[in-house]
């Protein structure tokens, strides 16, 4: 059985039964970008030529007869912090542009082969650190379901092209949300897959640890035809061990499936927030499920872990910006030293030098102990209070964002932002694969998302848990935006 939902399905059936042809269908996406990027500022990169190479290489193939792979001809398109070979890669930051990878990240690699056609290239928070898409150095993607909201981040602009009609699928990277979050935001589904079950290789690193590569799509069938594509081991990513195929098991009857509801999760979370989850714990009693409840104070801990900790990855990752290598070079300067220090003062926004003060300091040497070695044993105790859970349970249901998508320009206090990451990043501290899908809008419209959390490389599971509940409720949940290609 196929959901009527699946716009990558619908794709290729219209693709395979010639009702249009793949170049048509590129033109149509590539005339609503042109017209609705302006507002949208979704894509930062548009790659119409190299996209109609593509698409016509796949018109070839269904002239031949041929049948075609998934998510061959399906137009997508990547965050800018995913390698691309001869395809101008910045990270949304001063200090990148103008850089064109020598190679291709493994995901844009796997997509290749199956002749996804890519549209450019998404607008992101620079260097992934934010929670806006407002510290892209080319301003902020908007939320498709109202322009005076953010689309959320970091990945922004993927969430904003997807809701916006203006890509069938995006690939994002999640460190503490960034998928989950923008797709909350923006109505859509965005899943973070198992750290490890997708090659970091070629993502440029925020924070190694928890960086992970997922899909952002329309509905859950489409996260699931994507994520089997991605979740390949791969040697050039050490941590990369490969993820079980969860598309076929989407059907499966959760009669009897084990929710965890933990409390600590709903504290500070917005009343209609909360009264919107409490109906869909009550959707998915309906189905069946058996709802269990816990207590895991340790949550109240993820905050602190993960921003010493990725503050800390980052201030050494983003060393490599010094001028010699590559990106930008301040072009005044006496000797080495001043020329390392205005080309990193110049090239790298206001949060991203916050981020690498506030990791170098908790990694000093009078420090060290006190931050970062506590941050890495509370995230031990994060680990097994998770691993004791699923011993009890099958999923965890969760808000994905204690609010709903801020209007532009307001988040001015970056703790406070930093709060609303509460629900997002113990998943990532854990490494335990999520994902956000609709559930419902505020009283101004904007749309509230859903939160489930898997066991480690249960994917299957999870996607089947948020399966369900989308084919019960979507038609209440979903709110398609009159903007874009219209399938
Ligand atoms: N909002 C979080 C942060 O600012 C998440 C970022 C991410 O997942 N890349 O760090």
């Amino acid at each position: 059985m196929q959901s009527n939902f699946s716009q990558i399905r619908k794709i290729n059936r219209m693709l395979s039964s010639k009702e249009i042809s793949c170049e048509e269908l590129t033109r149509k996406y590539l005339d609503s970008i042109e017209k609705e990027n302006p507002d949208l500022l979704a894509y930062v990169t548009v790659t119409g030529e190299s996209a109609l190479d593509t698409a016509r290489k796949v018109d070839k193939k269904i002239q031949r007869g041929d049948s075609l792979l998934p998510l061959e001809g399906i137009p997508m398109t990547l965050k800018d912090n995913i390698c691309t070979r001869g395809i101008e890669t910045t990270c949304c930051s001063n200090m990148l542009r103008g850089y064109y990878p020598v190679y291709d990240a493994t995901v844009w690699e796997l997509l290749q082969n199956q002749n996804a056609v890519l549209l450019g290239k998404t607008n992101m928070d620079e260097f992934a650190m934010g929670s806006t898409c407002e510290t892209s150095c080319f301003g902020g993607a908007k939320n498709p379901h109202n322009l005076g909201h953010v689309a959320g981040g970091s990945s922004g602009g993927g969430a904003s092209a997807v809701a916006g009609n203006l890509a069938a699928f995006a690939l994002g990277s999640d460190t503490g949300g960034s998928i989950r979050q923008p797709a909350s935001f923006c109505g859509i589904v965005g899943l973070k897959p198992t750290y490890g079950s997708v090659s970091r290789y070629g993502l440029i690193a925020y924070a190694s640890s928890f960086d992970q590569i997922g899909p952002i799509t329309t509905c859950v069938e489409d996260a699931a035809l994507v994520y089997d594509a991605i979740c390949v081991q791969d040697n050039m990513d050490s941590t990369c061990v490969g993820g079980q195929p969860a598309s076929q098991s989407l059907t499966n009857d959760i009669r009897g499936m084990k929710i965890g509801i933990v409390k600590e999760y709903f504290d500070g979370v917005r009343d209609d927030i909360r009264e919107t989850l409490e109906k869909a714990i009550q959707v998915y009693r309906d189905l069946g499920a058996e709802i269990l409840s816990f207590s895991m104070p340790e949550i109240q801990h993820g905050l602190p872990v993960y921003y010493i900790l990725s503050c800390a990855e980052a201030s050494s990752n983003l060393g490599r910006y010094d001028g010699i290598r590559y990106g930008y070079k301040t072009e005044h300067y006496n000797d080495i030293h001043e020329m390392i220090c205005k080309t990193r003062s110049e090239g790298f926004g206001e949060e991203v030098k916050h981020r690498i003060l506030l990791g170098t300091y908790v990694l000093s040497a009078g420090y060290y102990d006190a931050y970062y070695k506590k941050a890495q044993n509370v995230r031990g105790l994060i680990v097994k209070a998770f691993q004791n859970l699923f011993s009890q349970c099958d999923v965890i249901l969760a808000p994905t964002v204690p609010i709903t998508a801020f209007p532009n320009n307001s988040a001015k206090d970056p703790v406070e932002t930093y709060h609303t990451d509460i629900c997002t990043v113990p998943v990532n501290i854990a490494g335990l694969p999520a994902i956000s899908l609709p559930c419902g809008t505020d009283s101004h419209g904007l749309p509230i998302g859903l939160q489930l959390i898997g066991n480690s490389l249960e994917e299957a599971t999870l996607l089947n848990a948020a399966y369900q509940y989308e084919a019960a409720v979507r038609e209440e949940t979903f709110v398609s935006v009159k903007m874009g290609v219209q399938l």
